[in-house]
């Protein structure tokens, strides 16, 4: 059996004690010692609302049962030892020595959190200890995950949160949740290198059973969102394990695209544009350059379709719902070209099979297709898109349902 199928929806709580456990074992194995707690936050996936979060926008994705384990005891040297059993490593650092570029890698993400922890009161976000500012000292930390990695479906957030509430309860800091989210999105956006925006953070953080998160990422504030009664619908996500390409650099340019857009059009954000009623078309008219008017067009449309898919929910309307996020994936694909043939495929073969709407989810150029489908057709959307893969020569994806799961917790 896959890791995936292992930590389906409603298991969550036993799967939580049981990788509580065998992360106990692990970690004294690893560290000859034993962990004071095991914390864990969520992968996620996003129903709809991408590349809207660095324009000030809207999304609303969910956690997924899918989550990263970290074991962890406190150090009185200094030094943070970390061991990922995925990565088969284990890297040493000093705390005192956390600037960014000094250790990079997979345990970058780890130093990252541990650096905009310790400097958290620099950017206006100070913790809060038993006796005042906390002094973030050093630590050991062991580190698993059922989250696919690199698959689109958010481990990197995963890993920043769950070692983030690790050493914050650790030291006796109780953090709100979306300051942790803040403070993981700054160790991926200065410690990292990845400008990506605040969705994948806050849903680790602050997801929660049932329920989607409708997120403003203008006014931070979360709301919760029902998707439907899991009697009716179900959502879907295929892995299609196409091998990322140009991922840093094209994430990158996008976010430039749009920021160049939004100074020409004289707005803050392109976000200030979706509010109006205007369509897009006519909002955009001034802009010259076409690649930037197709980048803007995506960002509008895809918050207006956000909100849409919202109220859509809300009637119970999930066919129309499913439309908008079909109409997502053409924005995705033709206005902000961020799919690839293997997300393309698995669209058009989930959307024959009798899925509601499907489109790309993540940051794209690769990763995963989610899809609101009527309840009980996982079956049929599997081998719909397997038949599709073989037929077109791709490897075989992961097809599997997910429905929506805590966020960041701490398990033992
Ligand atoms: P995604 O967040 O969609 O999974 P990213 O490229 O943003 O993709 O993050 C994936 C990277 O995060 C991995 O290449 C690795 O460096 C790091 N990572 C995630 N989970 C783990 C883990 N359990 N152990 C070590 N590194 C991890
Ligand atoms: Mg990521």
């Amino acid at each position: 059996m896959s890791r995936i199928d292992d930590a389906s929806g409603d298991e969550v709580s036993r799967g939580d004690a049981e990788r509580a456990a065998s992360l106990d074992g692990a970690f004294r194995r690893v560290f000859a010692a034993e962990p004071a707690g095991v914390w864990a936050a969520p992968g996620r996936v996003n129903l709809i609302g991408e590349h809207t979060d660095y324009n000030d926008g809207f999304v609303m994705p969910f956690a997924l049962p899918q989550s990263t384990y970290v074991a962890a005891r406190r150090r009185a040297d200094g030094q943070v030892r970390v061991h990922s059993l995925f990565a088969e490593e284990t890297v040493e650092f000093a705390v005192d020595a956390l600037r960014p570029g000094a250790v990079d890698g997979w345990a970058g993400y780890v130093a990252g959190m541990i650096w905009s922890l310790r400097t958290a009161a620099d950017v206006g976000l100070p913790l809060e200890g038993p006796g005042g500012a906390p002094v973030l000292g050093g630590v050991d930390l062991l580190i698993d995950s059922t989250v696919p990695h690199g698959a689109g479906l958010s481990s990197s957030a995963a890993l920043e949160c769950s070692v983030g509430l690790a050493v914050a309860e650790l030291h006796g800091v109780s953090a709100e949740p979306l300051t942790l989210a803040r403070l993981a999105q700054r160790a991926e956006n200065d410690f990292v290198g990845m400008p990506c925006g605040l969705m994948d953070q806050m849903i680790s953080m602050l997801g929660e059973p049932a329920r989607a998160v409708l997120f403003d990422t203008r006014s931070l504030t979360p709301r919760p969102v029902s998707v439907g009664d899991p009697a009716e619908v179900e959502v879907l996500v295929v892995d299609t394990r196409a091998p990322h390409r140009l991922v840093d650099g094209e994430y990158a340019a996008r976010r430039s695209q749009c920021e160049q857009a939004a100074a020409q059009l004289g707005v803050a954000s392109l976000r200030a544009l979706s509010d109006l009623d205007e369509p897009a078309e006519e909002l955009l008219a001034s802009l010259d350059d076409e690649l930037l008017r197709r980048r803007a067009r995506h960002v509008i449309t895809e918050n207006r379709r956000v909100l849409e898919t919202v109220d859509l929910l809300a009637a119970g309307d999930v066919a129309a719902a499913g439309e908008r996020m079909t109409a997502s994936h053409r924005s995705l694909r033709e206005d902000y070209e961020v799919t690839v043939p293997e997300t393309d495929v698995a669209v058009d073969a989930l959307l024959d099979s009798g899925v509601h709407g499907a489109r790309i989810t993540g940051g794209g150029f690769g990763g995963c297709v989610v899809a609101l489908a009527p309840a009980g057709m996982l079956a049929r959307a599997r081998s719909a898109v397997r038949d599709r893969y073989a037929a077109a020569g791709f490897g075989e994806p992961e097809v599997f349902a997910a429905s929506p799961s805590a966020g960041a917790r701490r398990v033992a």
